[in-house]
């Protein structure tokens, strides 16, 4: 295969957040060029990239940004689908815009899975607040109310364990479309994310495992601590019929719950996830780059983990540069954003030989500022 039409051309990213910026970032060395749309002036990634300004409704800059560019591509899931398919007329959109359109709805998504044969929590959409008794009487107590779209970092969910709850939910989230999921007392979570080329050709990440706080992601480990070859065949699998499915290009991340020895899934996410970031140092190509040459249709790296890796999410706060750079098997990642409670606004890597080591590293951050302390298992 000839490469050479992919050098130097230009990639588009819609949304300029710390993915866009980390995607910026890992195609460089590759020759290839960025450029970022943004309603905001702030956007992290406008740092180092091409920046157009404008609402994702807004045709004539989106006109202007598509322009010259050889695919273009999102770190967004909240990109309108029509923005996307506005774009795809004059490049290709990888993921393709109905990889999209089936994350943005949690019934669309889930129903996929049921489809494909895929567990999930037991689920009911409603419609309106007054089917709410019916859905509980369907799915049981504790069960945890959603809304369908623009949910994020646990946003717009309420967990219902008593029938008051149920009432108060009534008043939380009205007028919403909801969904609502029986509450699965997990043993823990993981997450796998695989990437496929325009040629089909697909590559897959070690099972992480991962650890929530508050909803937001805090800590990952990669490899997820324990045995994991049943269920790395098992993820790889369920991963690999989504992307076919979808017609996928790019890096797909699915969420998983373990409870009892299966998989349910929780979600998906049509590009680059913060489960992922680990692969920065961790793994032997990254997945912001292995997104990079799946969508500009070049070779996928090798998805193989550095020994062990840990990633720890950096919110609401900074530490300076010191403080990760004083323990030499970790890697700061500052997105260069302004500190706010609940943002992510970075993270710290970290890379060893074992998984004691991981677990002493993770220890030494206990303390420090942004990072959540966490004990997690060796
Ligand atoms: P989500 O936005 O769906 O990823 O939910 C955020 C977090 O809430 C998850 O990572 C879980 O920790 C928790 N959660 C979500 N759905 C459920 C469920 N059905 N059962 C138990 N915990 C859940």
């Amino acid at each position: 295969m000839n490469y050479n039409a992919i050098e130097s051309s230009w990639i588009g990213i819609l949304g300029g957040g710390q993915l866009g910026r980390m995607l910026a970032l890992s195609g460089y060395p590759l020759g290839l060029r960025f450029r970022i749309f943004d309603p905001s002036p702030l956007a992290p990634a406008g740092h180092l990239a091409e920046h157009v300004q404008g609402a994702y409704d807004d045709t004539a800059a989106l006109d202007r940004f598509v322009e010259g560019l050889s695919v273009v591509s999102y770190e967004f899931e909240n990109v309108p689908v029509q923005t996307a398919r506005h774009l795809n007329q004059r490049a290709p959109v990888y993921p393709p815009p109905q990889a999209l359109e089936t994350a943005q709805d949690r019934l669309s998504e889930k129903t996929l899975f049921q489809k494909l044969g895929v567990e999930t929590p037991p689920f009911a959409p409603l419609f309106s607040l007054e089917e709410l008794t019916e859905a509980v009487a369907r799915v049981g107590l504790p069960a945890v109310l959603k809304t369908r779209r623009l949910g994020y970092d646990g946003k717009g969910q309420a967990v219902l364990r008593t029938p008051e709850d149920v009432e108060r939910a009534h008043a939380l989230l009205r007028g919403s479309e909801l969904i609502l999921e029986g509450f699965v007392p997990f043993e823990r979570e993981l997450s796998i994310l695989g990437v496929r080329g325009r040629d089909g050709a697909s590559v897959f990440y070690p099972l992480v495992e991962n650890h929530h706080r508050d909803g937001i992601l805090r800590l990952s480990l990669a490899p997820a601590p324990g045995d994991l070859r049943v269920l790395q065949q098992r993820a790889e699998a369920i991963c690999l019929q989504v992307m076919k499915a979808l017609d996928y290009v790019g890096v797909l991340a699915i969420e998983f719950f373990q409870h009892n020895g299966r998989l349910l899934a929780n979600e998906m996410a049509p590009r680059v996830h913060n489960s992922g970031h680990w692969s920065m140092e961790g793994a032997e190509v990254s997945q912001f780059e292995n997104h990079i040459r799946a969508i500009a249709g070049l070779p996928l790296g090798s998805t193989r983990v550095r020994g062990c890796a840990a990633m720890l999410n950096l919110i609401g706060e900074l530490p300076g540069l010191s403080q990760p750079l004083g323990e030499p098997r970790a890697h700061a990642h500052f997105y260069g954003k302004a500190p706010a409670p609940g943002r992510k606004v970075g993270h710290i890597n970290i890379v060893t030989e074992t998984a004691d080591e991981r677990a002493d590293v993770i220890r030494k951050f206990a303390n420090c500022p942004g990072v959540y302390d966490i004990q997690p298992r060796a």
